[in-house]
């Protein structure tokens, strides 16, 4: 039998951690029993492929290759090429685009790529309001993208839909040169062809952040933008289960002059944007994971497990609407369920992520439309299902944790907006019950860990 000479090197250095720090190597092991052990609920977050770990934790991060493949800085890039080409033509195909920039080290960095690329420095912006489901690199004040250019936000409406008339009026009012669709807290479709026919009207550049969805959009199971908008970009790391990491993505537009001085097309601007404008040498061992995660991507089992998060996430929506919460936008198209604890339970959304976290739950407060309550406090919770999915929880499954959401959140005695006390038996009763969920439904590949003792090897 051939040996798996990365195998060797792999538990070399395994042991070698372990040898040399002791004290890194225990946190590691307890964040990994922590993994296994609770649920995560968390919309953004997901669980990397074992394969993609096993890129990310390789020696190509010992190659410097500041440029493009064929075009380095420096030499001893011959493998680097063939792999950044290999991630780079499989993110093409995974999402039909005609170009792909793999090197952003996040999406949140991707984002700024395009924006400096195309509007130079106060020019005006239109994204989501960050307090309406969009994200911070969308233009918010806090974030460069809201400081160094005129942003201006666009909301939802009554019903929590994106407002399509005002994205309009205040694309006709203010003249962006960029509007930027993408969410990070809404749980309907996007259209994106409304979004593309109101930039065409004031001559702007549309971009597509599907960061939270691009999973959904790769199986088939959301519209695609590609075609649509002039950029698209995501990250690989929420639900391509892929390392943590951004690409930027151009479909048939990928060509267009955009710089009539220079003649510089859309494809040049946002590589050289990457590179040099924002980062120096790109990230080989991620790279390697994202051609990784881009070869199961758009697969069988992929379109599977797309197909689970979203079954799973209708199935909380439903069922927590039966046990009387009050389910945000009325349900769910993609991963993604708000619900409103403050109205259900009267807690605050920091006071039931805190309780639930209590017992093993792990979800995220959220801002609901119109909320009363700061960012710190929120007075909605987020929940989404790309973990549940790849442990492949059932329905059944599903709606026990739901049951056991409510269970806890009914038993939780707020004190103030963060205080609040836990009756002690649910506490253990449903810690109990996800550490048994969680055994049933293992994250693949981490089976071993759900034995505390039988990680801790010494020697
Ligand atoms: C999470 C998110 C990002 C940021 O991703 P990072 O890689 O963590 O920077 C960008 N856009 C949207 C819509 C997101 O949800």
């Amino acid at each position: 039998m051939k040996t798996n000479l990365l195998a060797v090197i792999s538990a070399n250095a395994q042991r070698d951690l372990l040898e040399k720090d002791t004290t890194l190597h225990s946190l590691l092991v307890d964040e990994l029993h922590r993994q296994s052990c609770t649920l995560a609920l968390v919309a953004s977050c997901s669980v990397s492929d074992l394969a993609v770990l096993a890129c990310e934790g390789m020696f190509l991060d010992n190659v410097t290759a500041e440029g493009y493949p064929g075009a380095r800085y420096h030499a001893g890039c011959r493998v680097i090429d063939d792999i950044e080409r290999l991630a780079v033509s499989r993110a093409c195909k995974t999402y039909g685009a005609r170009y792909a920039n793999v090197q952003p080290l996040s999406a949140s960095i991707a984002n700024q790529v395009v924006i400096a690329s195309l509007l130079h420095p106060g020019e005006t912006l239109l994204g989501m309001d960050l307090d309406a489901g969009g994200h911070l690199s969308h233009g918010s004040k806090v974030n460069i993208s809201g400081r160094h250019f005129n942003s201006i936000p666009y909301g939802v409406d009554n019903d929590g839909l994106i407002d399509f008339d005002a994205v309009e009026r205040l694309a006709l009012q203010h003249r962006p040169r960029l509007i930027i669709a993408g969410t990070t807290a809404y749980p309907r479709t996007i259209d994106f062809a409304r979004f593309r026919t109101i930039a065409d009207k004031v001559g702007a550049f549309m971009l597509a952040d599907i960061t939270h969805i691009a999973g959904l959009v790769a199986a088939g199971e959301h519209p695609s933008p590609i075609d649509i908008a002039h950029v698209t970009t995501l990250c690989t790391h929420k639900q391509l289960y892929g390392p943590r990491g951004g690409l930027i993505l151009s479909g048939k537009e990928h060509c267009k002059v955009v710089e009539d001085s220079t003649g510089a097309t859309l494809e040049q601007k946002l590589d050289r944007g990457v590179f040099p404008l924002y980062q120096g040498a790109p990230a080989p061992n991620k790279i390697a994971a994202k051609a990784r995660a881009l070869g199961t991507a758009g697969g069988y089992e992929f379109k599977e497990t797309a197909r689970r998060i979203r079954a799973l996430a209708t199935c909380a929506a439903d069922e927590l609407k039966q046990l009387g919460v009050k389910v945000q936008f009325g349900g769910t198209d993609n991963h993604i369920v708000i619900i409103d604890v403050l109205s259900t339970f009267g807690l605050t959304g920091i006071v039931a992520q805190k309780a639930l976290e209590e017992c093993g739950i792990i979800v995220n407060k959220n801002r609901i439309v119109g909320d009363s309550k700061p960012v710190t406090v929120a007075s909605g919770v987020r929940l989404g299902t790309n973990s549940a999915a790849i442990r492949k929880i059932t329905r059944e499954g599903m709606r026990d944790v739901c049951t056991a959401i409510v269970m806890v959140l009914k038993s939780v005695t707020p004190r103030s907006d963060k205080e609040y006390s836990l009756d002690a038996s649910i506490r253990e009763t449903v810690n109990e019950s996800v550490r048994n969920l969680c055994a049933r439904f293992p994250i693949p590949g981490f089976e071993a860990a759900g034995e505390k003792t039988s990680l801790v090897h010494t020697h």
